[in-house]
C-alpha cells in the first residue's frame, strides 16, 4: 500500500478523517465490509464520489462485496498519521476555549492539545482537563518546537498578533476560530472556522433552499 500522497486531491483528502471515524465505528462493532452506498447513506457524501476518493488509494470495492474495512483504516491511519500523537497547542482559554479544554478530541487518541496559553493571569498557572495554562509572554520560552499546529481562540484584535508570533515558533497550521482574516507567510495553512458564520448559512439556506 505505498500510495503517493501528494497525489490525492485536497477535496478527497479532507473527507478521510470522516470516512475515518465512520470505519472506525464499523470496525469497532465487528463489520468487516461496507458497500459505497452503505458508506454514502451514513456519511452524507455520494457513493460516485466516494468510489473516485477510494480509487485514490487503492482501494477497489468489490461488486457484491464492498470494501474491506481493515483495509481501509490500515491505509487512513498511515494517512492521517493516527499511529502518532499531534500534539496542538490552543490560545485564548475563554468559553470556547476551555469547552476545546475540555473536550480534548477525546474520541480521537491521535490528537491531543497539551499545553494552553493565555494573558489573564487568573487562568496562567492553572490546569483545565488536565491541560496546563501558561502565559502567552512565555510562548517562545515553552512551547515544544514539534508541536505544529495550533488552536486560536483569542479576541479577534489581537488573533493576527498571536498568528505572528505563533508562526515564528515554527507552527505550521493553524484553526483560527477567530472572525479575524489572517496573513500568514506560504507555508503556513490557516483552516477557518467561524462558528457564528456557519450557523447564519445554515439558517439562510434552510429558508431559501428548502430541502
Ligand atoms: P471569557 O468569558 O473568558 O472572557 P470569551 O471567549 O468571551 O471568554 P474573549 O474576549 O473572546 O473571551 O477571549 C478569549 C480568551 O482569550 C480569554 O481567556 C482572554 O483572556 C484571552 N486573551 C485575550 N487576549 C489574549 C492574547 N493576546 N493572547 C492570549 N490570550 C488572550
Amino acid at each position: 500500500m505505498n500510495i503517493d500522497q501528494t497525489k490525492i486531491p485536497q477535496a478527497t483528502a479532507k473527507r478521510l478523517p470522516l470516512y475515518y471515524r465512520f470505519l472506525e465505528n464499523l470496525q469497532a462493532s465487528g463489520k468487516q465490509r461496507v458497500s459505497s452506498s452503505e458508506l454514502s447513506e451514513a456519511v452524507k457524501v455520494d457513493s460516485a464520489t466516494i468510489r473516485r476518493d477510494f480509487s485514490y488509494f487503492g482501494a477497489l470495492g468489490k461488486k457484491g462485496y464492498g470494501y474491506n474495512v481493515n483495509y481501509l483504516l490500515t491505509f487512513f491511519r498511515k494517512t492521517l498519521d493516527q499511529d502518532e500523537v499531534t500534539n496542538v497547542t490552543l490560545i485564548g482559554v475563554g468559553n470556547l476555549g476551555t469547552a476545546f479544554l475540555h473536550y480534548n478530541f477525546s474520541k480521537n487518541n491521535s490528537t491531543k492539545i497539551d499545553m494552553a496559553f493565555d494573558v489573564d493571569v487568573n487562568k496562567v498557572g492553572t490546569e483545565i482537563g488536565n491541560v496546563p495554562i501558561y502565559h502567552l509572554d512565555d510562548l517562545e520560552k515553552i512551547l515544544d518546537p514539534n508541536v505544529s499546529v495550533a488552536i486560536l481562540t483569542v479576541p479577534s484584535s489581537v488573533a493576527q498578533k498571536v498568528a505572528d508570533r505563533l508562526v515564528a515558533c515554527g507552527i505550521k497550521g493553524i484553526l483560527n476560530f477567530t472572525p479575524a482574516r489572517l496573513s500568514v507567510p506560504k507555508n503556513v495553512r490557516v483552516h477557518h472556522i467561524d462558528l457564528s458564520v456557519e450557523l447564519q448559512s445554515l439558517i439562510y439556506f434552510l429558508k431559501h433552499y428548502p430541502i
